[in-house]
């Protein structure tokens, strides 16, 4: 009757489950701080590149305007005003005045000063500004800046632009330069000068006060940051809620799962595979403890008549009422399982083989006395033998505890069966 239990038992851990679902939040929630970062750097990025480029473009159209006016002024071999009061001459040509056959002074306006002038005008403008400059002074006025020293440095090895944003105290600035090269029309006056066409012969800066659009930069990343906070904490509440409810579900699930897998249908009672599986945690709990341990084999007598008398429904519903007795009966931490068609297997943790005997005897008589409902209402009786077989805490049998204790229970319900059943027997070891 006894045999091997296969050990392909599901094991479903709750702890597991549990740091399953943790772990799983956990791994979700950087995802979601990944992507919510990613979309503010990417958002806060071409945003930024996108006014960057717009201001470069801005400085870029200053400069044209500034190289198209000194060009309209060279290609006139420059220009000449009158020279009315407070107009100067220009002190690095040789002879900038003339005077016209009415008696009129006019004094030259070249590229240069003319750029100059234009600068000046300019610096009165705090939002704009352009600066021509060279490391070849011919006046120390247009020395350049730290910045516009750098950038000619540059430019005399190959560098076409440059552009930066400085931000001081007061606010920023954004500034741009490009290298100012000899064109051919500047040839006619600076040639003397050992000027050759695309020399490099200093540059022009333009600079222009960026503080609002700098405010509104940090502004709009103030709202992007509440946004991707805002959007990180939605997302994960919205990922928590249906990770939590799908949890929940799963919870049910799972009790429902291992109720299945450990539980014989029919009669409620323990399966055999979580009888296998509890027995091999008894042993060794009880082997490490040295405490008592007791078996219990219930076999329905002439079950089979039953059937054949009955019907197999009403087989079935007789193996229903003895499992709810037995579930009744039982302690807690008995484990009561149904070993095969109409036998029961009991495992008594420390319960020595005298109570087990005790336990059988009060069980046997409340089989007997059990009755069967019958359709026609009527009821009948079932007898059960039974076999105890217990090891003993001290004993020396612990290696091979299980196969013995299952065997000599067996053996005892066989006797118990041989002497005429409805019985108890107790095989000792
Ligand atoms: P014994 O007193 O020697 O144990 O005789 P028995 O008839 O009880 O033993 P036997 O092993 O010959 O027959 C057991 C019977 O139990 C056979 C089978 O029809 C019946 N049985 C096993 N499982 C079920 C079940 O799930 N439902 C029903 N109705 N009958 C079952
Ligand atoms: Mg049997
Ligand atoms: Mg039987």
């Amino acid at each position: 009757m006894v045999s091997h239990p296969v050990n392909d038992t599901v094991r479903l851990d709750a702890q597991d489950h549990g740091r399953l679902w943790r772990n799983f939040l956990v791994e979700i929630s950087v995802v979601l701080l990944i992507f919510t970062l990613g979309a503010f750097v990417g958002i806060l990025s071409g945003h930024k590149q996108l006014i960057e480029a717009e201001m470069l473009s801005r400085a870029r159209a200053h400069v044209r305007d500034i190289v198209l006016t000194r060009r309209w002024n060279a290609s006139y071999g420059g220009v000449y005003v009158e020279k009315r009061a407070g107009v100067l001459s220009n002190p690095y040509l040789k002879n900038p005045d003339i005077t016209s056959t009415a008696g009129m002074i006019y004094t030259l306006k070249n590229p240069a000063l003319m750029t100059r002038e234009i600068s000046e005008l300019s610096e009165k403008d705090s939002d704009y500004r352009f600066h021509l400059t060279s490391l070849n002074l011919r006046n120390p006025s247009n020395a350049p800046d730290p910045w516009e020293r750098e950038a000619l440095l540059a430019f005399n090895t190959g560098l076409k632009e440059t552009s930066a944003i400085i931000t001081t105290g007061t606010g920023s600035q954004f500034r741009y330069m490009v290298p100012l090269l000899v064109e051919p029309k500047c040839l006619e006056c600076h040639a003397d000068q050992g000027y050759r066409e695309g020399d490099v012969r200093g540059g022009i800066s333009v600079s222009f006060d960026i503080t609002p659009i700098q405010k509104g930069i940090e502004q709009s990343r103030l709202l992007l940051i509440g946004l991707t906070v805002v959007l990180f904490i939605l997302l994960l509440g919205v990922v928590y809620l249906f990770v939590s409810k799908v949890y929940r579900q799963l919870d049910v699930a799972l009790v429902k799962l291992r109720e299945m897998a450990t539980t014989d249908v029919l009669t409620g009672l323990f399966n055999r595979r979580h009888f296998f599986d509890q027995l091999a945690n008894e042993i060794s709990r009880h082997k490490r403890y040295r405490r008592d341990l007791s078996c219990i084999f219930m076999d329905l007598d002439h079950f089979k008549k039953i059937n054949d008398q009955h019907g197999h429904a009403i087989g079935d519903e007789a193996l229903r009422a003895m499992g709810k007795l037995l579930r009744k009966r039982c302690r807690q931490e008995d484990i009561c399982a149904r070993y095969g068609g109409e036998e029961v297997v009991i495992l008594l943790p420390e319960t020595a083989l005298e109570k087990a005997r005790t336990m059988a005897e009060v069980l046997r008589q409340q089989v007997a006395e059990t009755p069967i409902p019958l359709p026609s209402g009527e009821t009948f009786y079932l007898t059960a033998s039974f076999g105890v077989a217990a090891i003993a805490g001290d004993s020396d049998e612990w290696s091979e505890a299980a196969e013995a204790l299952l065997l000599r229970a067996d053996r005892a319900v066989y006797r118990a069966k041989e002497q005429g059943r409805n019985r108890v027997v107790v095989e000792r070891g």
